[in-house]
């Protein structure tokens, strides 16, 4: 239609298909995927299990510019590719993307299902509880951070002897550790299966955690932006005797239990991650302080038992009926900002090909990667396919014209103003410098030694011209394709011209082609090396300058052992380097690296390079206002 309705309109208007008919189009068995309500189904991982032999489809990593307020649409771009691959050319295809946080959704940012055309439906359902996945994640988020409050209360309260007798208490006259408790006494290094052959020094240390509250990493998390929340104190009741805290709420996203969802790569795995999962320090008893980690809390198995559903991705369609996983959402800054391993993983078999058939016939999967490519993809490959050895077969870099105007110094948008003339009208000496951003961005793409192919995701306003000075800057910095694409406007028929660039480009790629992929840094390399190669190749910066207590931080994780951990850095998405205000290229910076802390669980190391706000605020006129339910039709509008 013509203008182009709201996103909420158009979702609203299509009917989706049952997902049962979905999930049969895509082989699975029936006892392969749960249903939850008609258009939504979990899948199970026992599906990589039956389809091992399988070869993989291709996999294409969607990701962008340095983002500006107006928007550079790669959700939009990966479900316009995915419908014009999967309805159009008629290539298998999933699109792969996170699941949005509530938060935002009612306060600033409103939906993040795609937009116009290209779109994941029902997309109400997509953006509120979804199948439940991130109420797990606070569920389980909380449990530890109750368990770590009570064992503080309970160890300040009794000795070790009574301590113990809680901990193990007798059954029938016999006592025993609970299974966890084996992974605390291996890290003790007691090898005793019966609790009383331990001696009263034993006892001690195992009953005593000796948490310092001073170093507690782990907050409370809940899914509301609700800035009152941000720092609390807790423990004021009189029962609590005294034992008050300050501490705070995230967003639930922000939480590790996310991160560790988003990169497990079976059950067995996330088990061991969320039991690794570092939470604070001992006190120094003169043996050099210890890591306390949820196992030593007794925690793991419980937190694994709250996400065992989570681990499933998630099954939706988009606008033209092809497949979606929408699967974990953890935060681009503190975390890697990609949605999970399992959902890639599970996707690429289900498109991929069986012995004897022609690579050619092979299938697609899309995944998209947060914020741009020096944030989201550097983390998608550094740490993403670190961990789950997939190798990706191109990059797909999302740039409009008009965020390149404002790299190229177009003036702020001011939200409920209209936007300024420049974005609106022909200004090709504008875009021109502001495609050094865009050429940045296939530069560092092709650091990781793959193709890359530039989609001009097409507004209305933007002219021939500039569309052509686009295509032309992206050939000559190295891209291999550069494609202007309409799918807002058109689905997946506006992005048919991209689909099949894609195609091309992966067909004539070849096993050798997979071998030039490289990863930006050895992770035998130190932990400030390796900062500064993310800081000098990926934001062309100088170089780093740590602080005294990022300098502390990188000593005690070298003596802990965690030095050999890939790094995430939170990093202000909206400039290459760490100020936001610097828009395009910016050139003679140095980058302050103010702290580190570790995701021991998820298994990176993230260094802050600013403050990192990870619990949002609501705006005084938030997104809820427009929210409501028709209650005779019981359609939801007002979601963007
Ligand atoms: P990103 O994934 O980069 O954050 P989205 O794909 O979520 O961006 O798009 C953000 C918003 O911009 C959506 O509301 C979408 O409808 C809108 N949008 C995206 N592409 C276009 C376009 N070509 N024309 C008009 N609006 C668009």
């Amino acid at each position: 239609l013509s203008p182009v309705p709201s996103d909420i309109d158009i979702a609203s208007a299509q009917i989706p298909k049952f997902i049962k008919t979905l999930a049969e189009e895509l082989g699975l068995a029936p006892n392969e995927y749960d249903l939850y309500g008609q258009y939504k189904a979990k899948v199970n991982l026992s599906v990589l299990e039956r389809l091992k032999s399988r070869k993989d489809g291709k996999y294409i990593v969607i990701t962008g510019i340095t983002p500006t307020p107006l928007g550079e649409g790669k959700s939009t771009t990966t479900m316009g590719i995915a419908q014009a691959l999967g309805a159009h050319l008629g290539k298998p295809t999933f699109a792969c993307v996170r699941q949005p946080s509530q938060g935002p959704t009612f306060g600033i940012k409103g939906g993040a299902a795609g937009g116009g055309y290209s779109q994941v439906i029902p997309m109400d359902e997509f953006n509120l509880h979804l199948t439940g996945d991130i109420h797990a994640v606070v569920a389980a988020n909380n449990l530890l951070a109750a368990a770590i409050d009570a064992r503080m209360f309970h160890e300040k309260t009794q000795s070790d002897r009574a301590l113990f007798n809680r901990l193990c208490p007798a059954k029938n006259g016999v006592r025993s550790f609970a299974p966890v408790m084996f992974k605390r006494l291996q890290k003790l290094g007691i090898n005793k299966t019966n609790p009383d052959d331990l001696t009263s020094e034993e006892v001690q240390n195992f009953v005593r955690l000796d948490i310092d509250p001073d170093t507690i990493t782990w907050q409370r998390v809940i899914d509301t932006s609700d800035r009152f929340l941000r720092k609390i104190t807790i423990g004021q009741n009189p029962t609590e005797k005294d034992q008050t805290r300050v501490t705070g709420f995230d967003i639930a996203v922000a939480s590790e239990c996310m991160a560790v969802l988003a990169l497990s790569t079976s059950l067995a795995d996330m088990r061991e991650r969320l039991g690794r999962m570092v939470v604070a320090s001992s006190f120094d008893k003169g043996e050099g302080i210890k890591s306390i980690t949820a196992d030593d809390l007794g925690v793991g198995g419980a937190l694994t038992v709250l996400m065992k559903d989570a681990i499933k991705p998630n099954l939706m369609q988009t606008l033209e009926g092809t497949p979606v996983f929408v699967h974990a959402g953890p935060f681009a800054n503190i975390a890697h900002g990609n949605s999970s391993i399992l959902a890639d993983k599970i996707a690429l078999k289900l498109v991929g090909i069986d012995e004897g058939e022609d690579r050619e016939e092979s299938g697609y999967v899309v995944t998209e990667a947060g914020f741009g490519a020096d944030i989201g993809m550097e983390k998608f490959f550094n740490i993403k396919c670190r961990i789950s050895g997939l190798i990706p077969d191109a990059v797909v870099l999302v740039a409009t014209v008009r965020a390149l105007k404002m790299h190229g110094g177009g003036p702020d948008v001011v939200p409920g103003k209209p936007l300024p003339e420049v974005y609106l009208k022909e200004n090709l000496e504008m875009l021109e410098k502001g495609c050094e951003n865009l050429i940045k961005h296939i530069q560092n793409a092709k650091m990781f030694g793959l193709p890359v192919i530039v989609a001009i995701n097409h507004f209305i306003t933007d002219s021939p011209a500039e569309t052509e000075l686009i295509c032309k800057k992206a050939i000559e910095a190295g891209a291999e394709y550069a494609v202007p694409s309409s799918h807002w406007e058109f689905g997946g028929k506006g992005a048919l011209e991209l689909a099949k660039s894609i195609v091309k480009v992966t067909n004539s790629s070849t096993e050798s082609t997979k071998e030039k992929f490289k990863f930006l840094y050895d992770l035998n390399k130190s932990i400030e090396e390796k900062i500064e190669v993310i800081a000098k190749e990926m934001y062309g910066a100088d170089g780093i300058q740590l602080n005294d207590k990022a300098k502390e931080k990188i000593q005690r994780y070298t003596d802990q052992g965690f030095a050999k951990l890939p790094i995430c850095m939170a990093k202000t998405h909206l400039s290459l380097s760490h100020d936001p205000t610097l828009k395009a290229v910016p050139k003679g910076f140095t980058v302050p690296i103010r702290d580190i802390r570790a995701s021991v669980g998820a298994g990176f190391l993230y260094p802050l390079l600013g403050e990192m706000q990870t619990m949002p605020g609501l705006p005084t006129r938030p997104c809820f206002y427009d929210v409501d339910l028709d209650t005779e039709t019981g359609r939801v509008y007002g979601l963007f």
